[in-house]
């Protein structure tokens, strides 16, 4: 449960699960399935949400002391609200969300398919730096089949969200699941932090491994399977 209170000094002290964001440090909290968001948060037009963003990155610089009518500053605040809005946070809006197609399985194709080495881009949804992995994605024909750009799409969509690799990961193996109807779907992510590599415990070499396995993926001859066309 996540809880705000407001401290007799006025300052914002947020708990989860009666851990304050001191207790919990660097470790990564996971809520839920989706991305935790507020009712009506479309509402605001993503031009009222670009000149917002606009005034207050714009605070956040001015705090920090920076001179905003140096030339190359000044011009800072609106480029993060454009990037935010059009294209790293772009799949927290719904119409932004691929329009999948699918097609007959005309070939009668009935192993797994594997789409590995899916490049993405996200942000740690706890400090707001980068993280970069790739996505691997596998699918059992129901007896439709989707373009195999829209994998690629899929994972793009909910990558660019900020977000923690867990649910990141059955993001991706839930909306696979809907668009496919089947159970059988896998997803395995691997990825570096910047808040753990460029800051923090400043670890470079470590990097984050998840997985989803359903229905005919739970097979350990699948896994196996899986694994030797990720890694060949
Ligand atoms: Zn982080």
């Amino acid at each position: 449960m996540n809880t705000k209170t407001l401290k007799s000094n006025g300052t914002l002290n947020t708990r989860l699960n009666g851990f304050s964001i001191d207790d919990i440090g660097d470790d990564h909290l996971s809520t839920g399935l989706e991305t935790p968001m507020k009712k009506h948060a479309f509402a605001m037009s993503d031009t009222e949400k670009k000149e917002r963003i606009s005034l207050l990155f714009e605070e956040i610089m001015d705090v920090m002391g920076l001179d905003l009518t140096d030339d190359s500053l000044k011009g800072t605040p609106q480029r993060v609200a454009k990037m935010y809005i059009d294209e790293i946070f772009s799949g927290l809006d719904p119409k932004n969300k691929p329009k999948i197609a699918l097609f007959d399985n005309k070939y009668n194709y009935n192993q797994m398919l594997v789409e590995k080495n899916i490049t993405f881009y996200s942000n740690c949804e706890h400090h707001f730096v980068p993280i970069i992995g790739k996505a691997h994605v596998a699918y059992i024909s129901s007896g439709k089949v989707i373009g195999l750009s829209k994998l690629n799409r899929i994972v793009q969509y909910y990558a660019k969200r900020p977000q923690v690799q867990e649910r990141l990961t059955n993001q991706i193996a839930n909306e696979l699941k809907t668009v496919l109807n089947t159970e059988d779907v896998a997803v395995v992510i691997d990825a570096k932090h910047l808040c753990v590599s460029s800051r923090g415990v400043k670890d470079d070499t470590s990097s984050t491994v998840t997985a989803y396995y359903g229905g005919k993926f739970n097979a350990n001859s699948k896994i196996v399977e899986l694994q030797n066309y990720i890694n060949s």
